[in-house]
């Protein structure tokens, strides 16, 4: 008998024949095929016909750290060169808490609903790899653009030092705009290096603040407000209002203090308050005023072109100390000599010497 429990012993009580155990596979799982990937041309018309989709393809390819991808990506970027450049890129800096994200949502609906075209907003955030997971350009943080048929948010590509991370967001403007996209936002954190590389890729540098109690000016590194194009004072609203307008004046005293800008243009410094969208319109109109003046005075041309060079050398740079780096000799020799750099046997200048010798000695094997 299988089941001695089935005996007449125990009537009452039947117990049945078991079952298999089902396979711990979801029977209804279809194994997905595998898309395949697109050539360089299917990106590039893609991308120009303004599918967002294989925009944010590319620009993962852009962000990739393989070679194979950055290969397609520099042959992507190159193909859609001549469909960009008609934007006006907005660099947007301010420590956090300035009400950054606040602000693009509402200076972003703002002219969206007000001209024609569409908003990419990207980022540069060196910290990102640090962080495991990029803080700037999260789309959870701008809730009304996020969910705007027109608008693309992308968050800071996270690996590598801030040239990388920033050539690449550069490499993302390019493409956002042969995708039709006319106004670009690069957010950033206002803590130094990074300002300068979002300096370096927009036409207008707009500086984020708050009115505090004291010295409005201390803490700010002058190097980023002599970069500003604009600076605008957030949470100018409820009680804050004077304690922004006095700030705006000592911003207004320190700014004539500095020498005056290339572009011919006087800086301005307004208030607003991103929450309740005050002020939002005057910010967009100095925008547009400033852009018409460079364009007028040649000076945005000339901008532009210098940023291109600044890139070109960049890139060089980029791949020059990649390569030195990356190199095995060097791999091998880098933590000894630093070592007796620290011990004080070897002076820095020696064994940086030693070690450029040995790079240039690989190269010619
Ligand atoms: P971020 O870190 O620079 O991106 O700053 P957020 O946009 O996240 O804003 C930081 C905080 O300031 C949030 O709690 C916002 O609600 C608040 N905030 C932003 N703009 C304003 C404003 O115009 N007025 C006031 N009162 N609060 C604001």
């Amino acid at each position: 008998m299988e089941h001695p429990e089935n005996s007449d012993l125990y009537k009452g009580l039947t117990v049945n024949a078991g079952i298999d155990q089902p396979s711990s596979i979801n029977p209804y799982f279809k194994r997905k095929v595998r898309k395949k990937q697109l050539s360089v041309n299917e990106f590039v018309d893609g991308i120009v016909k303004g599918d967002i989709t294989i925009l944010s393809q590319a620009v993962t390819l852009v962000e990739s750290v393989k070679s194979e991808h950055q290969a397609t990506a520099q042959e992507i970027i190159e193909k859609c060169l001549p469909y960009s450049g008609n934007s006006i890129r907005i660099g947007i800096s301010g420590v956090p808490g300035a009400g950054k994200s606040t602000s693009i949502d509402v200076f972003g609906l703002h002219v969206l609903e007000r001209s024609a075209g569409k908003l990419a907003v990207l980022a540069i955030d060196p910290s990102s790899e640090r962080s495991k997971g990029s803080i700037l350009g999260d789309k959870t943080r701008m809730e009304q653009l996020s969910v705007h048929a027109d608008s693309f948010i992308r968050p800071s590509p996270s690996a590598g030092s801030l040239g990388g991370v920033a050539r690449k967001t550069r490499e993302t403007i390019i493409l956002c705009e042969a995708a039709g996209f006319n106004k670009i936002f690069v957010e950033t954190v206002g803590v130094g290096q990074s300002e300068t590389a979002v300096h370096s890729m927009v036409d207008f540098f707009l500086l984020i603040q708050l009115a505090g109690t004291g010295d409005e000016l201390q803490g700010i590194k002058r190097g980023i407000m002599e970069m500003a194009d604009g600076i605008v004072i957030n949470k100018a609203d409820g009680n804050n209002i004077e304690k922004a307008k006095l700030a705006a004046a000592q911003f207004r005293n320190a700014l004539h203090l500095f020498p005056a800008p290339d572009s011919g243009w006087q800086p301005r410094v307004l208030t607003y308050s991103g929450f309740y969208n005050h002020g939002v319109q005057e910010i967009w109109d100095m925008i547009y005023e400033y852009i018409d003046f460079v364009k007028a005075n040649g000076y945005f041309d000339f901008r532009r072109n210098e940023q291109s060079k600044y890139w070109m050398y960049e890139s060089i740079n980029e791949k020059l100390r990649d390569s030195f780096y990356q190199n095995n000799v060097i791999q091998s020799m880098l933590y000894n000599q630093e070592q007796q750099v620290l011990k004080g046997t070897l002076t820095s200048f020696v064994a940086a010497k030693k070690l450029l010798d040995a790079y240039f000695n690989e190269l010619k094997k």
